[in-house]
């Protein structure tokens, strides 16, 4: 039994549908695989939108249609006959999210709300996904995984009842995969009294894992535009190198140093139950990818990584008295109240620093929640740089002519934040 994960690339247009067939086609088989897909393209992002204009009373419409159009048009290409039966059930979904839409209990929770609209991208595509493996041949169920990945209530960012999840999973779906493939939703999950829970942008990796670990999958498979599991973002540098294997534990550090091509909390389900990670490229599916798995290697290419759009604050105790653990204390309750990330930090006589993403809004609320104690500074647009398994040529073509604010190395990995 394996697990397909497809991203919003992978099904971005008529033609990424057509190409995501045939390769459950050729490589998946007709059972004992169940395929989790994404939100189409940018969906999410506009979903974002969407939400955001109709929580704060003003005009989505124009937004909205423009979604809906996307995926009208995509529908319109992959199925001729107009009788077909998706129309309608996407005309269902349409309806619903407009309904939702106009109906939105502006008292309730903003991240609350947030998941009960967004969560139409994931719906629309699966539904799509569903239809089209029927027509092309590939008999498959279309199943919510909202009734299946149950979570906590923390919206946006929902916590997996494993023990639940792991049950309901282990009940249902065999038997459904002994017949059939599967299809079903990444990023969504729900809560026990029936409403819809996000885990996290980018989060459809860890539904995967999620449902490869209840069903002890043989292996899980994610299908994305580059060769596999790269040392650096083709976005940012000419010459990458792909690792043909690596390690459980490499992995998760690059993930957390932000290194995009995979959700940091997508692999430790996997490695509990030691179960390998495919990273292939849907352009290039015979290609070999990345076999993430149980292993160890003496020496790995350097991986670069870097994370945009970063802030550096510095507090400093409005007495000028040295930081204390009791300051950090104080720091470190505000920072988890807000649920800041942080992504590096650095402590001298008279100041904390820490490097997070930068969002606005919290670090403004950050500030009003500590400025009577701490003078609190801080610089934006700036990028966090990691050099993981650093050695001196590696060093050199990166650090050459930056200008840095800070910087840390340990014996494996260097950081630093620079402009
Ligand atoms: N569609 C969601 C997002 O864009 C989940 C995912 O793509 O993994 O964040
Ligand atoms: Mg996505």
């Amino acid at each position: 039994m394996k697990v397909y994960k497809f991203g919003g690339a992978s099904v971005r247009d008529a033609g990424s549908f057509r190409n995501l067939a045939h390769i459950v086609k050729t490589y998946g088989g007709e059972r004992q695989l169940l395929v989790v897909v994404s939100a189409m393209g940018k969906t999410t992002n506009a979903l974002e939108q969407v939400f955001d204009k109709a929580y704060h009373n003003q005009s989505y419409e124009t937004a909205l249609q423009q979604c809906l159009g996307y995926h009208q048009e995509v529908v319109t290409e992959l199925f001729p006959d107009k009788e077909h039966p998706v129309y309608e059930r996407l005309a269902h979904l349409f309806t619903m999210l407009q309904n939702d839409l106009e109906h939105l209990n502006r008292k309730s929770n903003y991240d609350k709300l947030y998941d009960q609209i967004v969560c139409y991208g994931e719906l629309f595509s699966s539904v799509i996904l569903h239809h089209f493996l029927q027509a092309e041949g590939l008999c498959n169920v279309w199943l919510d995984s909202r009734k299946y990945i149950q979570t906590d209530t923390t919206w946006r960012e929902a916590k997996v009842d494993w023990v639940w999840s792991e049950r309901v999973i282990k009940r249902d779906l065999p038997a459904l995969l002994e017949e059939q493939l599967v299809v079903t939703q990444g990023f969504l999950g729900g809560t026990n009294n029936g409403l819809t829970t996000t885990l996290g942008r980018e989060g459809s990796d860890f539904s995967a894992a999620v449902i490869a670990y209840c069903l002890d999958a043989e292996g899980m498979y994610i299908w994305k535009d580059v060769e596999g599991l790269l040392n650096a973002d083709p976005k940012y540098f000419a010459d990458t190198v792909r690792y043909p294997e690596i390690s459980y534990q490499e992995t998760v550090e690059m993930a957390y140093y932000g290194a995009s091509v995979i959700h940091p909390k997508t692999i430790k389900p996997l490695a509990n139950k030691k179960i390998p990670l495919y990273v292939k490229s849907f352009l290039n599916p015979a290609g070999e990818g990345t076999r993430i798995c149980d292993c160890k290697h003496e020496k790995i290419a350097p991986a670069y990584i870097i994370k945009e759009n970063q802030c550096l604050v510095s507090f400093s105790a409005k007495d000028f008295t040295f930081i204390s653990e009791k300051n950090l204390g104080t720091i470190f309750n505000a920072l988890s109240e807000l649920r800041f990330k942080i992504n590096l930090m650095q402590n001298s006589a008279i100041s904390f620093s820490i490097c997070t993403d930068y969002n606005e809004e919290r670090l403004h609320k950050l500030i009003a929640t500590l400025q009577d104690q701490f003078n609190i500074h801080y610089n934006t647009s700036l990028k966090l740089f990691t050099i993981k398994n650093y050695d001196n040529d590696s060093i050199t073509k990166i650090m050459t002519d930056k200008q840095i604010l800070l910087e840390q190395r340990t014996r494996n990995t260097l950081q630093f934040v620079s402009r």
